[in-house]
């Protein structure tokens, strides 16, 4: 799924219709349209006829919307294979996410859908998980997944063994994070393959050496915090648990509660339950969990219809914004933009506000980033922006080619392919929906 595509047309109250099925995305060019892999109600639906699936499988490198989410359109009988903790990671954005088309990736719903089949199950795709180094067959092709570290845990790199040689795909990666060793495994088990083609992320090589590190995020984020006595925070991504941890760690060290959402709460019992994570569960007793004003606006339990929220109901570990409001100065809260309607319950007389998210590179971006700093000036907080990217930067990137010098490359997801003709090695310019003989 390319945003940037999708954003060409489309935006919040202009989407690509469900009642349309696939047509919508065929005919704007968000999906490409290549024979043998799409559902058979989607393509009846579009009047065309339905199609055997000509691939044998689909390989997904980490859990990310871009990389994930157009499984939604795959023909059921294309197996999906992904990490362990990527697969918790699909479970708990199903558990709290409202059915469209775009995210029907564990599962999908008939199309056309007619009031009379609302109740019928959802159809369940095949998805086979993987741990590093597991080697996975696809009829002659061996593929063996390497662990890599980018913003999102279980997310891998893949060296793929064919009779010619090996063929090598970075996923996304970085150097710069607090797993740099899971890259590193990977950039050494990749050279020693001494790959003929090699595909590669590319979203930063036109930035040289970034010096940013999630250590440089804590650090930050910890001076602003420790001394704020009123109303602290925080802002991130929650699929990024070495963000979780990092603020995490910073509460334990602050002695504040960390209160997080029902929405959050879906993912760490996910990320709970891998041990290699080392991530607290959701009812650990420094962790809250914030309860939003819903329906009648008083709290009572028959206010939430959320099937998320329903089945947590019961922890003793809820907390209203009405109570945080009486000491805020014992707690760090993590709250998203689009919920900032809460801060009006929270009543912040001052505070600090952490961004802990990239800053905006487009127009819509800069909009809702503009109205997020009225609303943290409003309630007379301080705003704090401390981040790290889920990237590679493109000094990185030109040394970890140059140590696997792949006799030839393929960038994608870059805007500057072009950049990579630079560095000593084959560059091809990749075409959407060609066909690559290796
Ligand atoms: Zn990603």
């Amino acid at each position: 799924m390319s945003f940037g595509r999708r954003g060409k047309f489309f935006e919040e109250f202009l989407t690509p219709r469900t009642a349309n099925g696939i047509g919508d995305f065929l005919t704007m060019g968000l999906i490409p349209d290549i024979p043998g892999v799409y559902r058979d109600d989607l393509l009846e639906h579009f009047g065309r006829k339905p199609q055997n699936p000509e691939i044998q499988a689909v390989i997904l490198s980490h859990a990310h919307a871009d990389h994930a989410n157009y499984i939604s359109f795959l023909h059921k009988d294309i197996p999906i294979y992904c990490g362990q903790t990527c697969k918790y990671i699909l479970d708990a954005v199903d558990e709290q996410s409202q059915r469209t088309i775009e995210n029907e990736v564990l599962n999908y719903k008939k199309r056309p859908a007619f009031k009379k089949n609302y109740k019928d199950p959802p159809i369940q795709r095949t998805f086979n998980t993987f741990r590093t180094e597991d080697k996975i067959k696809i009829d002659d092709l061996e593929i063996e997944p390497i662990h890599v570290d980018h913003s999102v845990p279980g997310a891998y790199g893949f060296i793929i063994h064919t009779s010619n040689g090996a063929v090598v795909y970075t996923g996304d990666l970085r150097l710069h994070g607090a797993h740099s060793d899971m890259t590193k495994d990977f950039i050494e088990k990749a050279a020693k393959e001494k790959p003929i083609s090699m595909i590669t992320e590319g979203t930063r090589i036109d930035s040289g050496q970034t010096g940013e590190s999630e250590t440089k995020v804590y650090d930050k984020s910890k001076g602003y915090l420790q001394d704020n006595k009123h109303l602290s925070i925080v802002d991130f991504n929650f699929k990024d648990v070495d963000r979780f941890t990092t603020f995490y760690n910073i509460s334990k060290a602050l002695n504040k509660k960390f209160v997080i959402s029902f929405k959050h709460a879906c993912f760490l019992e996910r990320y709970h339950k891998d041990p290699k994570i080392k991530s607290p569960d959701s009812r650990n007793e420094n962790i809250l969990i914030l309860k939003p004003k819903r329906l009648s606006g008083t709290y009572c339990d028959e206010d939430y219809t959320d099937e998320y929220i329903k089945r947590r109901l019961n922890y003793s570990n809820i907390i209203t914004p009405e109570e945080i409001g009486k000491k805020p100065g014992d707690y760090i809260i993590v709250l998203n933009f689009w919920y900032f309607n809460q801060l009006i319950d929270l009543k912040p007389k001052s505070g600090v506000y952490i961004h802990s998210l990239s800053e905006p590179f487009n127009e819509e971006m800069e909009i809702s980033y503009e109205r997020m700093v009225n609303w943290v000036q409003f309630f007379n907080m301080d705003f704090v922006q401390s981040h790290c990217s889920g990237h590679i930067n493109g000094a990185d990137l030109k040394n970890l080619l140059e140590t696997v010098k792949p006799k030839e490359l393929f960038p994608i997801h870059t805007e500057k392919p072009e950049l990579f003709s630079k560095l000593n090695l084959k560059n091809n310019i990749v075409e959407e929906a060609k066909t690559y003989k290796i």
